[in-house]
């Protein structure tokens, strides 16, 4: 055996965290990090919510799984939630993101299907994105580094430059079924996307009979400041994939879809063991419960909003380690003139966790929870880890 038993598919930092408190992880010894790195936008409530404790533990004492075989109320009322926050009508349940996306895409071609024309299956992706990691979520997000080994691409993905209009239309052909994007890119960057562009692509999709499909497996409940980032830009998809806040740490995803887009899913078209289980019904609900309180959302946005204030003195600061501070909502990334992982490294060693992205980003995920003396606390260790880059670089700081 070399190393360890598991698959060394991860780069893993040498840190193992006991329990999580809040905005805080705790190591085995009682070290205490701050976390925004939130477990990729996973933990929308932080760590022990003990509304979420609460669920989870009082779902386990009685009923673990069933399968969608039955009738399963918290999938119901969840999925009832869902649609009456957003544009969807219907919605299919899963474990993780890739799966959501499984769905979306499936989702717009049998759409086409059932509407007579089998040969509209083609989607357009955007350059940077990242859709996850099946065979199909791979060829979706187009990177050469994830495509690699694995055989023949998935067929049906045409990718152009991101926020590439003229590109994007001119991809658009007899065979197009939709098109996929992040409204806000994580992976790639924390790279957004200008309400207006969202709007030209729902015109586009309109114009030749497309269907518009939103990843917002990162950018939904709430991290944007809104429930969904669309929510900005005055547009509706017709089909999204989210996961990840959406279950607070427990795996949970979904597709959600208008009746008209998802027309062609019916019974035996597409299914699944675990997704829409009661445990992680139970979760969903209770990461809705609080999400959705009065005022929570504008919170976010406040915080947000004194969060990005914050960034942007330090990047003035320490202008030989960041050049730019971007993103939005409780979604920001620091855009390096050094390499990401150098300056992801120094933040852990002022015991604070982001994570790196495209770009040469180091992506800030918080939890929505975080407070303000917590985000001025992790401002002060940003300040630390870029003062110690400065002075190894021999570059100066502000002048
Ligand atoms: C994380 C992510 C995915 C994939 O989710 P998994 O749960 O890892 O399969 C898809 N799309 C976006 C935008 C993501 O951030």
């Amino acid at each position: 055996m070399n190393g360890s038993a598991l698959y060394e598919t991860f780069a893993r930092a040498p840190l193992a965290f006991d329990r999580g408190e809040g905005s805080w992880l705790v190591t085995d010894s009682g070290e205490r990090y701050l976390d925004f790195a939130g477990g990729i936008a996973v933990n929308s409530l932080g760590h022990s919510h003990p509304h979420l404790v609460a669920a989870l533990t009082e779902q386990a004492a009685r009923l673990w799984h069933v399968s969608n075989l039955y009738e399963i109320p918290g999938q119901r009322r969840l999925g009832e939630r869902l649609v009456d926050a957003t544009f969807a009508d219907k919605v299919f349940f899963t474990n993780s993101g890739a799966e959501a996306l499984e769905c979306a895409i499936k989702t717009a071609r049998r759409y086409h299907y059932v509407n007579g024309a089998p040969e509209r299956y083609r989607i357009v992706t955007f350059e940077g994105a990242f859709h996850g990691r099946t065979l199909a979520t791979i060829a979706a997000g187009g990177q050469p580094k994830y495509l690699e080994g694995f055989g023949p691409k998935v067929e049906g993905f045409d990718q152009v430059p991101f926020g590439d209009l003229e590109a994007t239309a001119k991809a658009i052909g007899p065979e197009t079924a939709a098109i996929l994007i992040e409204p806000v890119q994580g992976e790639g960057g924390i790279r957004l996307l200008p309400a207006a562009m969202l709007q030209k692509l729902r015109a586009l999709c309109d114009e030749h009979g497309l269907l518009l499909i939103f990843d917002e497996v990162q950018s939904g409940i709430g991290r944007t400041g809104k429930l969904f980032a669309y929510e900005w830009s005055g547009i509706e998809p017709d089909i999204m994939a989210i996961a990840k806040g959406i279950g607070g740490g427990f795996p949970v995803g979904a597709c959600l879809a208008t009746d008209r887009a998802a027309m062609g899913m019916t019974a035996g078209v597409h299914g699944t063991t675990f997704g829409g289980n009661p445990l992680a019904m139970a979760v969903g609900n209770a990461v809705l419960d609080v999400v959705l309180e009065d005022g929570f959302l504008q919170a976010v946005q406040d915080k947000a909003l004194a969060a990005k204030q914050a960034l942007a003195s330090v990047v003035d600061e320490f202008p030989s380690v960041f050049e730019e501070v971007r993103g939005t909502g409780l979604m920001l990334g620091l855009k390096c003139r050094v390499p990401n992982t150098a300056v992801n490294a120094a933040f852990r060693d002022a015991h604070f966790l982001a994570v790196p992205a495209g770009d040469n980003v180091v992506r800030l995920l918080p939890p929505l929870t975080v407070t303000v003396e917590e985000i001025r606390d992790g401002v002060e260790r940003i300040r630390t880890a870029a003062g110690k880059l400065t002075s190894v670089n021999g570059a100066g700081g502000a002048s």
